[in-house]
């Protein structure tokens, strides 16, 4: 195996240097914990960014895709396989949703949505019906469509111009977003918390006023829960969480327990917009990748990992809030479930920095939030330990 530091050269000579990595070489994981090259255990409360929710190497995860492996990893979307349908079937059945189509990531969900969404529009209006809103703060991927509805100039800056006819609002300003959505809207685009944003929830009267302005004006309202559902808020969907339906929901990071696969799920009345020929992909909702989300959703139900989601993430929000609570350096502390987040009066890197050397690995988000995306399998020892090594770490910072 190599060094750390002779992967860094190769890196640094080979590939595009588009991420700002922490210098550590993972090379495996267990349950709620990775494990570095020289064997240093770390609590990973990052997931993989939030996919890996059954933590790592789960027995049945890892057992499927064995099995399944060895059968057929991918097929052509030409022909049927056994489990691209099941794994529709079982998502419509516990979203309330009427069909799926299956991507390979977050961001082809948001593409394949806002595809749907304008042939819609002019199935219905005609060509003019093409307008998206969209939130300040948002993040839906990278591609032109996906970066487009991103509310960040920071993802944006440099490759202008994006798709035209995107309106930008604030997160819960309801007067806003009645009067940015017109007969010219398609689409409604919410992440119900924004999750790159830092936490941010979505106020269930502004979802609910978003779902009556999709109504008014025939456009389609579309979740984002790339980050937020599966799960992690504590209901399998974010949109149940808040009580509002979308007509689109767009799925993805821990759906297939690591090995890459996004959807959109859409109601009957849009999805006819897209018929045969209109999009597709080679590689989404292969049979590898859709026998493991269905094994996925089978342990989230059997383990009963919704009910620990609640409670232990509760128990991560009142240690949190206890720790800010007694730090010079802590502004705040949001978020549901097993997506949590602390806002710092102080740049968050560092302190991730040096609680990844004490043996806890944290995201950290637009500059001064720290992030929490856990795997749902997380224990109240887990939290304890999590929560010892942050205070020592904030301590430290607030004294330089
Ligand atoms: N939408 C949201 C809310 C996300 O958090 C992300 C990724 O972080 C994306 C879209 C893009 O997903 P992917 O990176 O799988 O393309």
């Amino acid at each position: 195996m190599h060094t750390l530091q002779e992967i860094q050269a190769i890196e640094q000579k080979c590939l595009l240097q588009t991420y700002a990595r922490y210098p550590l070489l993972i090379e495996r994981g267990k349950g709620v914990y990775v494990y570095d090259s020289g064997g240093k255990k770390y609590l990973d409360l990052v997931g993989g960014l939030g996919v890996n929710a059954l933590g790592h190497a789960h027995p049945r995860i890892v057992k499927v895709i064995r099995d399944q492996a060895a059968k057929a990893i991918h097929l052509s979307n030409l022909y049927y396989n056994e489990y691209q349908g099941q794994l529709a079937a079982k998502l419509c059945q516990l979203s309330g949703l009427d069909r799926a189509f299956f991507s390979n990531s977050g961001t082809e969900a948001m593409e394949g949505a806002l595809k749907l969404a304008r042939a819609a529009g002019h199935k219905t209006s005609g060509d003019a019906k093409c307008k998206v809103v969209a939130l300040a703060g948002s993040f839906h991927g990278r591609t032109f469509g996906a970066l487009s509805m991103t509310g960040q100039d920071k993802y944006r800056s440099g490759f202008e111009p994006m798709l035209g006819g995107v309106e930008f609002v604030s997160l819960n300003d309801i007067a806003g977003l009645r009067a940015a959505v017109d007969e010219d809207t398609c689409a409604i685009v919410v992440e119900p918390i924004q999750g790159e944003g830092g936490v941010r929830e979505c106020s269930r009267e502004f979802l609910q006023a978003a779902r009556e302005a999709a109504d008014q004006h025939q456009a389609a309202l579309i979740f984002d829960e790339i980050q937020c559902g599966l799960g992690r808020t504590g209901a399998l969907f974010a949109f149940q969480h808040f009580g509002v339906t979308p007509d689109i929901v767009a799925i993805a990071k821990p759906l297939a327990g690591g090995i890459p696969l996004g959807a959109f799920l859409v109601r009957e009345k849009f999805a006819s917009a897209l018929s045969t020929g209109k999009h597709g992909t080679t590689f989404g909702g292969g049979p590898l990748a859709c026998r493991t989300a269905l094994e996925y959703l089978a342990v989230i139900e059997e383990e009963k990992l919704l009910e620990r989601v609640r409670a232990v993430g509760a128990y991560l929000n009142r240690e949190l809030k206890a720790l800010a609570a007694k730090s010079k350096i802590a502004r705040e502390v949001r978020g549901i479930g097993m997506m949590q987040a602390m806002e710092l009066a102080v740049p968050a890197r560092a302190i991730v920095g040096r609680a990844m050397e004490e043996g806890v690995l944290i995201n950290s988000t637009q500059d001064t939030v720290l992030r929490f995306l856990p795997p749902f399998i997380l224990e109240e020892k887990h939290v304890d330990k999590g929560i010892r090594v942050l205070r020592r770490v904030l301590k430290e910072a607030a004294k330089n």
